[in-house]
Formats: C-alpha cells, sequence, structure tokens
C-alpha cells in the first residue's frame, strides 16, 4: 500500500495567508492530479489554539522570526497563524478532499509546536498518522505540501525513522526560505536521511519519465 501525505495545504500557508509561502497556491493542480495515484491518501492540518506558543504575539515584547526556548527546544516565533476553526485553517478551498481517507491535526498543545505530521518537535506525543498508516498496511509514502523547508521535511524524516519507505515529491511542495537556500538544505537533509526525490511527472506519466 502506498499513501500520499498531504502536509499542510491551508490558507494561512497560501498567497493571502499569515504566514504564507510565496506562490504557495501553486501547487494544488498537481497535488490533485496526483491524489487517484495513490491507494490511500491522508491530510495534516496545523491547528493551533489561539494561545499557542509558537506565536510571537504570546510573548511581550517578541517578533515572528525570534528565537525563543519553548518547553526545553529552541522555537522559531511565528507569525500567529492556522487558529482552529478560523478561515486561515482551512484547507485551501481549490484542493480536492473527496478521496482523502482522514484529516491529521498537529500543533494542537500549547506549550510544543509540532512541523511533522507524525510527531510533536520533541517527539513527546504522537498524532496518530503513524499507526494509522501502519493499520492500513501502508509501507511507502509520499510527502507532498508546505512547507518543504519545515512541515514537509520534518514529517518526510519522521515516516522514514517510522520505516515507511519514503519518497517526496519535490515539485509538488514548496518552501519559505526563511533564509536564502534552506530549501535547497532541507531537500539535501531529507536525501540523506533516505528520503528519495522525485518529480511527480514520474508518478503521472511513468512510462515517459
Ligand atoms: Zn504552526
Amino acid at each position: 500500500m502506498k499513501a500520499l501525505i498531504l502536509v499542510d495545504i491551508q490558507n494561512d500557508f497560501v498567497p493571502g495567508g499569515a504566514l504564507a509561502v510565496p506562490e504557495g497556491d501553486l501547487i494544488v493542480p498537481l497535488v490533485n492530479r496526483l491524489q487517484p495515484h495513490f491507494d490511500l491518501v491522508v491530510a495534516t492540518q496545523d491547528w493551533h489554539p489561539a494561545n499557542h506558543g509558537s506565536f510571537a504575539a504570546n510573548h511581550a515584547g517578541r517578533n515572528p522570526g525570534e528565537m525563543i526556548d519553548l518547553a526545553g527546544l529552541p522555537q522559531i516565533l511565528w507569525p500567529t497563524h492556522c487558529v482552529q476553526d478560523t478561515e486561515g485553517a482551512k484547507f485551501v478551498a481549490g484542493l480536492d478532499r473527496r478521496q482523502w481517507d482522514r484529516v491529521f491535526t498537529k500543533g494542537t498543545d500549547t506549550g510544543i509546536d509540532s512541523y511533522s505530521g507524525f510527531f510533536d518537535n520533541g517527539h513527546r506525543q504522537a498524532t496518530g498518522l503513524g499507526d494509522y498508516l501502519k493499520a492500513k498496511q501502508v509501507t511507502e509514502v509520499y510527502v507532498v505540501g508546505l512547507a518543504t523547508d519545515y512541515c514537509v521535511k520534518f514529517t518526510a524524516l519522521d515516516a522514514v525513522q517510522l520505516g515507511f519507505k519514503t519518497h517526496l515529491i519535490e515539485d509538488a511542495c514548496l518552501g519559505v526560505n526563511l533564509q536564502p537556500g534552506d530549501v535547497v538544505a532541507a531537500v539535501d537533509e531529507m536525501k540523506k536521511a533516505g528520503v528519495e526525490i522525485l518529480r511527480a511527472e514520474k508518478i503521472l506519466e511513468p512510462a515517459t519519465a
């Protein structure tokens, strides 16, 4: 069984959103074309309480981009984003949801952030995604979504750790590049960890790719 994991394709992560990935919405048509090629499709959803510790606004005198210590972990402060039950936390309207088997929310614990779709950043709590995929006999996962250098990367790295044969569909992801080169470095880190990097055409047109 092969599963496609759609990471955080939400309004706040595309242009017009609070923490927009440049051109983040451009991956949506490609993600929609990829979905029918998989046995199982799941999505992750960044889903924070308004008082979440990763928001700069919740730390007096702090600005987005600054580093703090949160529950013993280094934490980048972000603009307020993906607050539960807000427009920004909703999935992008053009995203085809008909084939989705399940949505896994993350970042719900005020005191710790969660980039990966599998665990929080301290690996203290699981979201249930790993157990769910294993119960469905999934052995291979393909990761797409936003953002390559944060949630996509940590989802793919955790997938490898959990024993899934893990692939990154590079052109169906986009990154933030807070620092120039972050996306390139993230792809390199995934490759070194054992993630296969491929382009969507290999799945859409396997005979010619
Ligand atoms: Zn978040």
